[in-house]
């Protein structure tokens, strides 16, 4: 599908764009497989919690890589998927299936419990003004595919079946740790923390797991070798293969990726096709911890969702979507409140700069996009998406001698990577009141207290026509609980959220 913006998009850029390839360890220049066109495929959440912000700033770094390649006039198809089954509480296989054990937790079915949890995904990805995947595919509506992958490794001597599942042979990929670029003794030692001893080597891992005989999983299926589940790797080969063809450009995801879960996904996959490589550019994104340098995990509990720590606190998810960008994507990022207030001003004093744009702003004059600023722009997310310098850039725009059309026009430009939101900045909702959004994320909390914030201005205006200035005051302070700091102005009341 094309996107909204390629479809006025002649060409590519003429900018070249580099990214930092873990394969290589190198920022290199990104050359796609066919011209102006990119597939890419980023691994998507395990199910069985909601997202924690750890995990979408991964999202939201993916999301900046695929508009940034549309900025620079790519047709992007992205796939990702939703484990929905095989995540098992150790990455090596070891351990109970993360969804079932949630599903027995909250007393609900391994179905309902992916369902729910893939719903609050999605909920999020609209509320962070993530662009939706070209496709997002389920691990369990593609056990087929799956299966004849295990076949074909089977057919071509990569496997071996042990008491509770069939392995794929580790020792049979000469370059398995070419990724991680560990040597295949420190990989080894690393997977041997919790032996299986049925593995032939320790790096070995599971292609599909069986159903124990005692007990009867809610998720199973017939296969050649047993009823059971597939493994947690084979899904993202086989789907990958699957939507974008066993050769394509690029593959996301977090760091934790590097070492067990993207190398076995390679070696799977290059056995499977005979060809390599099977994906050119892997990019990963840098952890956010929780404070004290801890990566931020669903399985420690220790962890902060977007509702929780944002809409239901009537903060714009939107604040978290910018406070990404204030670390490079391949540095660690630290949360605590400290950043977040920091984030915070800094998002509300952007916004409060725009909207004065938009006030001196001459409607009858629609503005150009200024090409040496869309450059700069253009430059620094090109430079392995330099978030921290396109802001910055954003910033001097703001304070540069350009008349307020062409700044505006710039930045709804930029705004393409940004993904901010910035055109909906201030919405006059009716005469005599101008209203700051900030923006208006699409969710049924924030509306509503927009909704309920609009009614009590509503009454306010006609409590000060009456000059009832106490009940007036009483309603701003209403307002103020909503969040929203009044200001009455010679041409109405102005909200802006505190
Ligand atoms: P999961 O739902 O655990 O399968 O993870 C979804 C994505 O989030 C994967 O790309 C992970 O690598 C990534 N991820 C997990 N924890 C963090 C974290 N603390 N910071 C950034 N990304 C993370
Ligand atoms: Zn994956």
């Amino acid at each position: 599908m094309i996107s909204f913006f390629n479809f006025f998009k002649k060409d590519t850029s003429s900018l070249p764009i580099f990214l930092f390839n873990t394969m290589t360890r190198k920022k290199e220049r990104f050359i796609p497989i066919k011209k102006n066109s990119v597939k890419m495929y980023t691994c998507g959440p395990t199910v069985y919690n909601y997202p924690h912000i750890g995990n979408l700033r991964t999202f939201i770094f993916e999301d900046v890589l695929k508009r940034a390649l549309e900025y620079n006039g790519y047709q992007v198809n992205h796939v990702m998927n939703i484990t929905d089954v095989g995540h098992l509480t150790n990455d090596r296989d070891m351990g109970e299936e993360k969804i079932e054990k949630e599903a027995k937790k909250e007393g609900k079915t391994a179905w309902q419990i992916a369902e729910f949890y893939t719903e609050a995904f999605k909920n999020d990805l609209k509320n962070l003004n993530i662009v939706f995947p070209t496709t997002l595919c389920k691990a369990t509506d593609n056990i087929k595919e799956q299966i004849e992958m295990i076949k074909t490794l089977e057919k071509k001597g990569y496997v071996y079946k042990t008491s509770d599942g069939v392995y794929f042979d580790t020792s049979k990929v000469e370059d398995y740790a070419k990724l991680s670029h560990q040597n295949i003794e420190e990989l080894k030692e690393g997977a041997r923390i919790e032996a299986n001893t049925e593995k032939r080597n320790p790096t070995d891992f599971a292609l599909w797991k069986f159903s124990k005989t005692s007990e009867q999983r809610q998720m199973e299926w017939p296969s050649p070798w047993g009823v059971g589940f597939p493994g947690w790797h084979i899904e993202c080969s086989a789907m990958s293969m699957k939507y974008l063809g066993d050769h394509f450009d690029i593959h996301c995801g977090g760091i934790d990726a590097i070492n067990i879960h993207h190398t076995n996904e390679i070696a799977q996959s290059e056995a499977t096709t005979g060809k390599k490589p099977w994906v050119n550019y892997w990019l990963h994104g840098a952890f956010l911890n929780v404070s004290g340098g801890e990566k931020m995990a669903k399985s420690s509990g220790n962890f902060l969702t977007l509702n929780n720590s944002f809409i239901d606190k009537g903060i714009d998810p939107l604040v978290y979507r910018f406070s990404t960008f204030m670390t490079h994507y391949r540095k660690p990022m630290e949360w605590s409140y400290d950043i977040l207030a920091n984030a915070k001003n800094g998002f509300d004093s952007l916004m409060e700069k725009i909207s004065k744009l938009t006030e001196t702003h001459n409607s009858t004059h629609t503005g150009q996009i200024l090409t040496n600023w869309k450059d700069k722009f253009t430059i620094a997310i090109n430079d392995d998406l330099n978030m921290p310098q396109a802001l910055a850039t954003l910033n001097e725009l703001l304070k540069a001698d350009e008349t307020p059309e062409d700044k505006m026009a710039t930045i709804l430009d930029f705004d393409r990577v940004l993904g901010l939101n910035l055109h909906k900045i201030k919405v006059p909702v009716n005469k005599g009141y101008i209203v700051f959004y900030g923006n208006t994320p699409n969710t049924e909390i924030v509306n509503l207290i927009e909704q309920r914030t609009i009614a009590l201005l509503k009454e306010r205006e006609l409590t000060r026509k009456n000059k009832d200035w106490k009940k007036s005051d009483e309603l701003r302070d209403k307002i103020k609980e909503l969040g929203f700091d009044v200001k009455d102005t010679p041409s109405g009341q102005e909200i802006k959220r505190i």
